[in-house]
């Protein structure tokens, strides 16, 4: 079975030269990982593809080469810059077919997918991302220009970025972290998730025949790996996107070289359905909405609220939707819904059905796995829950949701608040101006009206309370790539 290389300084890394494969012992010092991880395709449980697993080593040489790149990088001029990164864009796009294929594979996503997400979706978005964020400006601010003194704000660069990404949208989410922080004059080294480092590993490859060496790295491995990665004294900042759990430990492994960071971690999204709602129009948005990716995005709809006089009604039409829709093998074009990404994360969605019943839900459909190979679990909607249950505390990153029944406008905007997490929240409503005011009264991040999960590459993201720390995206995610520096000229 191949093995797909990493990539330090510009080499492929990892497997032994008779694989065509540059052997690191020879480029720096390095020996070649003599262990590798298997790749996991999840509609079918089995390995089909090896990754090697990182030493400590790599991840030194791996800081190394990104911060011997650094001082070349940040001096080369911003539009030389952005053309490589477009350049990048470009790469992408010629290899869509192929970076579809991984993705769908690794990550068990459909090629079309629920409402059109998929793998297709995945790298449609990779490319347009990195082609706005390689256009965002950086401009110098002058604060103060006159007779006394000329003040500016520069932006700079930080220095080696770490970025650690998660399964869930493997190669969407590790452009979301390193095209703005090479646009901002950063280097980088990326650690992707060992369930799904194929299609990241492709990107990395394709934007080195373009980037200067040493400027993207790319490194494979357990979450250790990533551990080392994140701690490591010479990285000046981690963009992490991952569970809250993990996020915290990055906290606390940053804080003795005080990295900057970015955090982008689980939500518990509320939505909130009014009266006044169309039930039959408004389903099929709510459905893809809590469904789409299985659940297993971090803005994914997760507790439904839904007022007592059409609770029964829209129930009914979410609980046919789930019987219509296609759940199987990602790679075909008629599947909806793929399986859970790995067997950790199905036991984590099992053991959350578990809950609901012991909690005395009430399972309109689903409930279980599927048999057969796979890691498949049936599309679940619980209601008879209240808060206080663990389905609807906590995030189960899967297909399953509860509906929760309420009465009063203001009290449930107080229960969609009672909750650790903060990344995004809806509110569903004929009056979109009056959806728009309760909207701004949820705790989180990201608001929507009458849709849920929408995200653009110019407009920020990121959650608030422990959903995380900073934004991504547009220009106030770009900074967050940068430190300032005061200029002040005397005259
Ligand atoms: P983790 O947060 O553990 O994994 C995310 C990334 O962090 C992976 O690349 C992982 O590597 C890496 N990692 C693991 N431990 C460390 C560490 N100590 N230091 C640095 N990096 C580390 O997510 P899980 O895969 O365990 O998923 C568990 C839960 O997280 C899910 O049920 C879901 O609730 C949430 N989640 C949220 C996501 C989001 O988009 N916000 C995405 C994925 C999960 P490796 O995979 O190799 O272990």
């Amino acid at each position: 079975m191949n093995i797909t290389p990493m990539i330090i300084n510009g080499c492929p890394v990892g497997a032994d030269t008779t694989l065509g494969v540059v052997n690191l012992v020879s480029t720096s010092g390095v020996a070649d990982s003599a262990a590798t991880l298997g790749v996991i395709n999840p509609a079918s449980g089995e390995v089909f593809a090896q990754v090697p697993a990182a030493s400590s080593a790599h991840v030194d040489a791996a800081v190394a080469a990104a911060q011997a790149a650094f001082p070349a990088w940040r001096a080369t001029p911003d539009a030389e810059r952005q053309r490589l990164l477009h350049a990048i864009g470009a790469a992408l796009e010629a290899h869509m077919p192929e970076l579809m294929q991984l993705v769908m594979q690794e990550s068990g996503k459909p090629v079309n997918g629920l409402d059109g997400v998929g793998a297709g979706m995945e790298v449609a978005g990779a490319i347009a991302w990195t082609h706005v964020t390689a256009d965002l400006p950086l401009p110098v601010e002058v604060i103060q220009d006159d007779a006394v003194a000329r003040v500016e704000v520069h932006r700079k660069p930080l220095g080696v970025v770490a970025s650690i990404t998660p399964w869930n949208w493997p190669l969407l989410i590790a452009i979301w972290h390193v095209i703005p922080a090479l646009r901002a004059g950063n280097t980088v080294v990326l650690k992707p998730s060992e369930y799904t480092p194929l299609a990241t590993l492709r990107f990395a490859e394709l934007a080195n025949a373009i980037l200067p060496a040493g400027v993207l790295n790319v490194i494979t491995g357990t979450g250790e790996v990533g551990a080392a990665l994140a701690t490591h004294a010479g990285v000046a900042k981690v963009v992490f996107t991952g569970s809250t759990e993990t996020g915290r430990r990055i906290m606390q492994g940053a804080a003795p070289t005080l990295k900057r960071l970015t955090l982008e971690l689980g939500g518990n999204d509320a939505g909130i359905v009014l009266p006044d709602v169309d039930v039959r129009a408004v389903a099929p948005k709510l459905f893809a909405a809590c469904f789409h990716n299985n659940g297993q995005t971090c803005a994914c709809l997760k507790r439904l609220y839904v007022h007592e006089s059409i609770h029964d009604a829209l129930c009914a039409e979410l609980a046919a939707l789930a019987g219509r829709v296609v759940v199987g093998d990602g790679a075909d074009p008629a599947t909806q819904l793929g399986p859970l990404q790995n067997a950790r994360q199905l036991a984590i969605v099992e053991s959350f059905a578990e809950s609901a019943r012991r909690d005395g839900g009430v399972f309109l459909c689903g409930g279980h796995r599927r048999p057969g190979p796979g890691y498949f679990f049936e599309p679940t909607i619980v209601t008879g829950l209240s808060d206080g249950s663990r389905l609807v505390d906590a995030e189960p990153f899967g297909p399953i949701v509860p509906v929760i029944r309420y009465a009063d406008v203001d009290e449930v905007i107080a229960r969609a608040n009672a909750n650790a997490q903060g990344l995004g929240g809806s509110v569903w409503s004929a009056d979109p101006a009056r959806a728009a005011a309760l909207a701004q009264r949820l705790e989180c991040g990201i608001a929507w009206v009458n849709e849920h999960g929408a995200v653009q590459p110019d407009a920020p993201f990121g959650g608030i309370k422990q959903s995380g720390i900073g934004v991504e995206f547009g220009r106030h995610g770009l900074l967050e790539f940068t430190t300032l520096q005061t200029l002040r000229v005397a005259k």
